[in-house]
């Protein structure tokens, strides 16, 4: 590899994006090595520690063999490999459309103006609350979309209060997720409808198109 620029890779697939504001659209994904954090419910622990490195040349190959131009980096926490930065600015220059989800915890300023920032906000429910940083408050671009992965009425309470201290709707999307074994999305839906709450609901389609369980969709 001799210092050629890198990232630690899980898994490259194409499939149809299931979350966020491009929900639907077949996309190539591209997911990292590695999470800082532990949700209680995480569907992708095969990303902790599986993985090949792979330079960015390698990566780039992959992705043109599916003719996409849409392209999503996930993990894992993309975050936690600083060359996600460099990288993803690369995928913006060659005309990729590129989304990268991320878990909050790092900040995600120096990411291109170009890419469409997926961050989450960890809630209670997720046993990681303590894990979001700050910083991601401080420059929200119109792009940005928060996702909230709901886990019960109490992380209902405590993500309707968050977006309205920090009028996270006048400033970007905010995506409100029910955590899959947990809470229904009719559940969700009524909260949200009850309380005129100004935030998307957002299912993870990929869940429904194929068995929850299937790995690369
Ligand atoms: S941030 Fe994502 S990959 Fe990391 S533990 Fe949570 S759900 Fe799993």
């Amino acid at each position: 590899m001799s210092g050629s620029p890198s990232l630690l890779i899980n898994e490259i697939f194409f499939s149809i994006q299931g979350e966020s504001t491009l929900v639907g659209t077949p996309t190539v994904f591209v997911r990292t090595t590695g999470c800082n954090i532990r949700c209680t419910y995480c569907d992708t622990k095969y990303s902790y520690y599986e993985g090949t490195r792979l330079t960015f040349e390698k990566i780039l190959e992959k992705i043109k063999s599916y003719d996409c131009k849409t392209i999503c980096v996930t993990g894992g926490e993309p975050m936690a490999q600083p060359s996600v930065i460099e990288f993803t600015k690369l995928l913006c220059d060659t005309g990729y459309v590129v989304s990268v989800e991320t878990n909050g915890h790092f900040d995600t300023e120096k990411l291109d103006s170009r890419v469409l920032r997926i961050i989450d906000v960890k809630t209670p429910g997720s046993g990681e609350e303590k894990s979001f940083n700050k910083e991601n408050l401080k420059s929200i671009r119109a792009t940005d979309q928060f996702k909230f992965v709901i886990c019960n009425s109490d992380d209902y309470d405590w993500s309707s209060q968050f977006v309205k201290h920090h009028q996270l709707s006048k400033k970007c999307t905010v995506l409100f997720s029910p955590s899959f074994n947990d809470i229904t999305p009719q559940w969700l839906s009524e909260r949200i409808l009850s309380d005129r709450l100004d935030v998307r609901l957002q299912l993870q389609i990929h869940k429904y198109i194929w068995n929850p369980d299937t790995r690369g969709v």
